[in-house]
Order: C-alpha cells, then sequence, then structure tokens
C-alpha cells in the first residue's frame, strides 16, 4: 500500500462527500412545507364562493398567493359564514379570509392588513329615489347576509326590519317584485349576482353606506399565524402581486343593465335604425326622382327628334313626289304626272258629265333641227316651247305635261273641242312666232296638234279620247304640219 492508494481513498472521501452535500441541500429543499388553512365564504362572489366544491375568488387568488411568498400551501375551504367563524374560534382552522372589523369582532379575532375594500352599498328598485342611506330605511323591509357586516351595522338603528338573505338571487328577485325594500351587500359582489342572475329594474345607491377595508382573521391571540399571513400580505401589497389579482378579476366583472338603461339602449338602436331606415328612403326617392326626371327629359327628347325626322321625312316625299312628277328637262310635268291627272280628270268628267279635251302636240321635222344644230340646241328648243306651252295654260285644273321625247299633251277641262281648238291654235302661233330657225327645211320650228274631246260615258275607255288625239295629230302631219287637227271635226271632213 503505497501514498498513491491514500490519495485514492481520500479523493473517493471527497468526492462522496461533494456528491453528499448537494443532495442534502435538495432534501432540505424538499421538506413538506407548512400548510394554512382559511376559511372562506360560500356564498360571496366574485370574492369568495363554493365553485362545484372548490373555493374562488379574487380573495382566495390573494391568499394563495401569499402562501407562495410565505413558503406556505394556504388551503381556503368555502363553507357557511357563521359556521365559518364559528370553526376558527374552535380552533378548527387558522383563520377567516375576507371579514371587516367590528366591536364584536375585536374582541374575539385579530386582523391582518386591510385585504380588499368594500362599498356596502344600497341596492333599491330602479327609480325609487326615496331611499338614500340608512336614516331612509326606518320602517322598511332590508335584506343582509346572516353574519355578515351590513347585519352586524344595521343592529346599531332601530326601527329597520331586517331578513336574512340566504342565496342571493332569491333575495335580488325579492326586491325586484317589492317583497324586499332593499339589500345592503358590498357593491362588487351585489352587481356581480345582478349581472349573473340578469335580474333587471334594480339600481345601485352610488354613495356607498359606509367602506370598509376587509381583512383575514385569526383567532385571538394567535400572534405567530397573524404575523405569518401579515408578511406575505404586505409583501405582495408591494410588490404589485395584489393589483394584478384585482385587475384580472374587475376585466371579470360584468356591468349589470338596468331597465332604464335597457330603455334608453333600446331607444337609441330604434331612432338609429329609424334613421338609417329614412335615410336610405329619403335617397332612393331622390335617386327614382332623379331617374325619372332623366327619363322624361330623354323621352321628350327623343319625340322631338322624332317629330323633327317625320317633319323631314314628310318633306323629302313630297319633294321626291314632286320631283318624281317633273320632267327633268323642260320643268314642267312629266309623264307619270299626265297619267295621274288624266285618270282622275277623265273620272271627275265622267262624273259630272262634263267635256274633257286633249291636245297632242309633236315638233315638227325635229330630227333634222337635232341634226343641224345638236342636241344641245335641241333640248334648248324644247325648253322654250314647253314654257310657250304651260304659259298657254292657266285655269287650275288644266294640265301641260311632256308626253316623251319631243311630244307635249295638254289636257283642258270642262272643255268642248272648240274651245281646245282655240288653245291648240294659240299655242300653235305663238311657237311658230318664237321664230326659232330651222333652215334644212327653210323656215322656223313649227308644231302640229291634234285635238281631241269627249263627254265620258261608262261605256267609253279613257285611251280612246287619248287615241282620237293622237290620230287627229297624225292627220296634221300628213297635211304638212304647222296644224291644228280636231278629230270630230276631222271625222266629219
Ligand atoms: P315629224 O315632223 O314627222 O315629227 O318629224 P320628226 O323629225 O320630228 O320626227 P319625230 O317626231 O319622230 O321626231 C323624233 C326626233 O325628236 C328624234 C330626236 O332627234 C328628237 N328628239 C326627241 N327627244 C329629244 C330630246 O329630248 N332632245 C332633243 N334634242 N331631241 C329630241
Ligand atoms: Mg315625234
Ligand atoms: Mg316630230
Amino acid at each position: 500500500m503505497g501514498s498513491d492508494n491514500k490519495t485514492r481513498i481520500i479523493t473517493a472521501i471527497v468526492m462522496l462527500i461533494t456528491l453528499l452535500l448537494p443532495g442534502r441541500t435538495l432534501a432540505m429543499n424538499s421538506e413538506p412545507r407548512g400548510t394554512l388553512v382559511l376559511l372562506g365564504n360560500e356564498n360571496l362572489a366574485p370574492i369568495v364562493f363554493n365553485d362545484n366544491g372548490v373555493a374562488k375568488g379574487v380573495a382566495v387568488d390573494i391568499a394563495k398567493a401569499i402562501g407562495n411568498r410565505i413558503g406556505y400551501d394556504i388551503e381556503v375551504v368555502p363553507v357557511d359564514w357563521q359556521q365559518a367563524q364559528a370553526k376558527v374560534l374552535n380552533g378548527e382552522a387558522d383563520g377567516l379570509l375576507q371579514i371587516n372589523p367590528s366591536p364584536e369582532r375585536n374582541i374575539l379575532y385579530d386582523f391582518s392588513a386591510p385585504l380588499l375594500r368594500s362599498d356596502f352599498s344600497l341596492f333599491v328598485r330602479s327609480g325609487n329615489t326615496t331611499l338614500r342611506n340608512i336614516d331612509d330605511l326606518r320602517g322598511k323591509l332590508v335584506g343582509v347576509e346572516a353574519g355578515g357586516y351590513p347585519s352586524t351595522l344595521l343592529r346599531n338603528y332601530e326601527g329597520i326590519d331586517t331578513v336574512v338573505i340566504d342565496d342571493w338571487k332569491t333575495s335580488f328577485r325579492d326586491l325586484s317584485n317589492g317583497g324586499l325594500d332593499a339589500i345592503i351587500v358590498d357593491r362588487w359582489i351585489g352587481e356581480y349576482e345582478l349581472a349573473q342572475s340578469r335580474i333587471v329594474g334594480i339600481t345601485v345607491v352610488t354613495t356607498p353606506i359606509e367602506t370598509q377595508h376587509s381583512r383575514i382573521a385569526v383567532r385571538k391571540g394567535d400572534a405567530d399565524t397573524l404575523a405569518l399571513l401579515n408578511s406575505g400580505l404586505i409583501g405582495i401589497t408591494e410588490d404589485g402581486t395584489v393589483d394584478e389579482i384585482l385587475k384580472q378579476w374587475q376585466g371579470k366583472r360584468v356591468v349589470y343593465i338596468t331597465e332604464d338603461y335597457y330603455q334608453i339602449l333600446w331607444l337609441r338602436l330604434a331612432s338609429l335604425f329609424l334613421l338609417l331606415v329614412s335615410t336610405t328612403a329619403i335617397y332612393m326617392v331622390s335617386k327614382y326622382r332623379k331617374l325619372s326626371q332623366q327619363l322624361k327629359a330623354s323621352v321628350k327628347e327623343r319625340t322631338e327628334e322624332l317629330h323633327r325626322s317625320n317633319e323631314m321625312l314628310k318633306a323629302a316625299n313630297l319633294k321626291l313626289e314632286r320631283l318624281s312628277m317633273i320632267d327633268g328637262l323642260t320643268a314642267i310635268e312629266n309623264r307619270r304626272a299626265f297619267d295621274i291627272a288624266f285618270n282622275r280628270g277623265y273620272e271627275s268628267s265622267l262624273r259630272e258629265g262634263m267635256p274633257l279635251a286633249l291636245i297632242m302636240i309633236d315638233i315638227d321635222h325635229f330630227k333634222v333641227f337635232n341634226d343641224t344644230y345638236g342636241h344641245i340646241a335641241g333640248d334648248q328648243a324644247l325648253i322654250k316651247i314647253a314654257g310657250v306651252i304651260k304659259d298657254v295654260i292657266k285655269r287650275p285644273g288644266d294640265l301641260a305635261a311632256r308626253y316623251g321625247g319631243e311630244e307635249f299633251v295638254v289636257m283642258l277641262m270642262n272643255t268642248t273641242t272648240e274651245g281646245a281648238a282655240i288653245v291648240a291654235e294659240e299655242i300653235r302661233r305663238r311657237i311658230e312666232a318664237l321664230g326659232v330657225e330651222n333652215e334644212k327645211v327653210q323656215a322656223v320650228i313649227t308644231v302640229s296638234l291634234g285635238v281631241a274631246a269627249v263627254v265620258p260615258n261608262e261605256k267609253m275607255a279613257p285611251e280612246e279620247l287619248i287615241d282620237a288625239a293622237d290620230r287627229a295629230l297624225y292627220r296634221a302631219k300628213e297635211y304638212g304640219g304647222n296644224k291644228v287637227i280636231v278629230w270630230e271635226k276631222e271625222q266629219r271632213n
């Protein structure tokens, strides 16, 4: 055995000790923590309440935080509030969570630093303005919790009938129905209950009857427990933990809605809705009006346009109709105009039993004229001759027309062969008098005229009159031209 072995043994011992040291520390840390049992009111939501056998509420969370602070498990047990107080006095639990000091209680318990602020407030039916403070409660029926601070408080006043509240919901219903005149409870608790139960028609009097700070109570003389709890409570109050917890619970605080508020809300919503509806309606009506005005204006415009187009069309048709009746070269009526006028004239003469006369006119040797002087000169001669014929025919109802080529026709209403012959002779004479030279025949331009007249009857056809005038013209040519031949006369001859 050398020094090496010794060193090994020492090293092993040192290592063993080193290994054991933190182990011991761990063992010390895992020692069971102390436990404190606090009893809380099972019926004081949201401060302390029984939620399926588990204590919940803002005060419970604060108690848990105190426990963490002081390294204790703090167990909160939710029980009947009167039993809770009795049990702590009997030493069955370490303390009461959330209780307000009063002279009587000061004899029985020692109290911690302030825990929560309690605004003991008056809850009354909405619209009741007569109950404002404790003095107003004389002769009234007031609901208070058994063993609660308000019941202690009211004992100092005479003539106030108190009713013990077993269940907040039932009591608030009673208040709403008129079974109770008022309820006194911590404002937070009352409002929480109203919101939870959705009871309406109750308001809280804004100024509290009394403001107190609830505390944790221990049996009189249990200074150790009180010191322990106080150190924790003061610690978490100073480091902001309490504020943090309050904030969380205040967030859950439901603002209860009174009936008045409901009505106002309703009215506001209804008027907003009506405003929306009427604005939409006004908008729609004005839009519709604008549209219908636009429509009216555009209909009027289109109607006027249509009217104008119609007028233009009528005028154009009339012009076209007139043009279709006029000979392009001589500007007197054409063959078409003659056909229409002749049919009409014939019909009316037939009806009236009046004579109707025709004069057929053909220029003599016109082919020669054209050949000598050219077509343009021929056209000029045609224009002059047409002018003369037109000039001679003046009576309304009578008609002079270009019948085709260098032939003209004249229709004379209510005219016998004698009358027509005179007109024909006048035409012949004036054309000759024009003195338009036609040198190849060593003369001036002349015309031959065939005259026929008839009083139309049912047995005759209109064409027969035209035919007769044509034949008379033919005869005039046979006699050498520049002549008037009357068909009847010719027949007689
Ligand atoms: P007639 O004495 O037998 O009537 O002999 P004519 O030469 O006049 O013979 P007809 O009556 O057959 O005439 C036809 C000629 O008239 C042919 C043509 O030269 C001429 N003519 C017909 N229409 C026009 C026209 O619009 N302009 C011109 N310049 N000449 C025309
Ligand atoms: Mg001819
Ligand atoms: Mg001729």
